[in-house]
């Protein structure tokens, strides 16, 4: 089935129900992961501070690897949000997956939020590492290493929608319009290939770095076909409808990555030398 038919199949939410999901009750629990997640950050800068394994180089190699483990947890939990789950479920439904609909509808509105409705959700889903990375007994170089990728890692996770905000306006800040251009962090005609009905590439958004490798090697059409495979669920159901989602997952059987080919033919052929074996008496 060709993109032009599957789009015109595509039915979504309306953005007005949508963004009326946003209850008090979230925004304080938003303002409260913010508060606990700074918290948490500078208590571990506090604790590397100081640290006699934590040089330059690890430092900054931490950083480093923790922007590009930031850009794949972006495009993780975004093709998440967008593929499963429903704004219907509870707590997780609310909190969680209405900003993802909210943002395929009307995918300005992320311009129009302010601080905490733009970096609550991240700073919320970063707790646990923060925590994690703040409990380790940082006694080696190896140690020191994780704490500081961690930080690191949840740091840029935290940025990422500060960047995917800028992505969407019409005219950011100058020196924001810059690194947009140098592609240091998320630029905006790269994050438009997400825009596309039916939504179905280019999920990361902290700098779109993992996004070209992560397709040549079908990373997320090979997810959705194992969680198939496994739950019976449709991939994007409750984002563009069910006659959508079907059409994709058809369209989409003909395109899988040549390892799975190559694996589906391996198989067959061993199916079918096996065959007149079993038959003998
Ligand atoms: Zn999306
Ligand atoms: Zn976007």
């Amino acid at each position: 089935m060709k993109t032009q038919e599957i789009e015109k199949k595509v039915r979504q939410q309306d953005a007005q129900v949508l963004a009326q999901g946003y209850s008090p009750a979230i925004r304080a629990m938003e303002i409260a992961a913010i508060v606990s997640f700074v918290s948490l950050e500078v208590a571990l800068v506090y604790r590397l501070w100081g640290n006699p394994y934590a040089g330059t180089w690890l430092l900054l190699s931490a950083v480093l690897l923790g922007y590009l483990a930031a850009d794949f947890v972006s495009g993780f939990v975004h093709w998440m949000g967008d593929t499963w789950g429903s704004t219907e479920m509870p707590l997780l439904g609310k909190a969680l997956i209405r900003p993802f609909r909210e943002h395929h509808v009307d995918e300005k509105a992320i311009t129009r939020h302010d601080f905490v409705e733009t970096n609550g959700n991240n700073c919320l889903i970063s707790l646990p590492v923060a925590i994690m990375a703040l409990c380790l007994p940082m006694s080696g170089p190896g140690w020191v290493f994780c704490a500081s990728f961690l930080g690191a890692m949840i740091f840029w996770v935290m940025a990422t929608n500060q960047f995917h905000k800028w992505s969407h306006m019409d005219s950011p800040p100058a020196l924001v319009g810059f690194l947009q251009r140098v592609h240091l962090i998320l630029p905006p005609d790269h994050h438009r290939i997400h825009h596309t009905k039916p939504y179905n590439k280019y999920y990361c958004i902290t700098v779109g770095w993992m996004n070209k490798p992560l397709t040549m090697v079908h990373f997320f059409p090979t997810a959705e076909r194992l969680i198939t495979w496994a739950t019976g669920l449709l991939p994007r159901q409750d984002d563009i409808g069910a006659e959508a989602a079907r059409a994709l997952v058809v369209a989409a059987g003909g395109s899988e990555a040549p390892v799975v080919q190559a694996a589906k033919e391996l198989l067959t052929q061993a199916t079918v030398q096996e065959k007149p074996a079993s038959t003998r008496p």
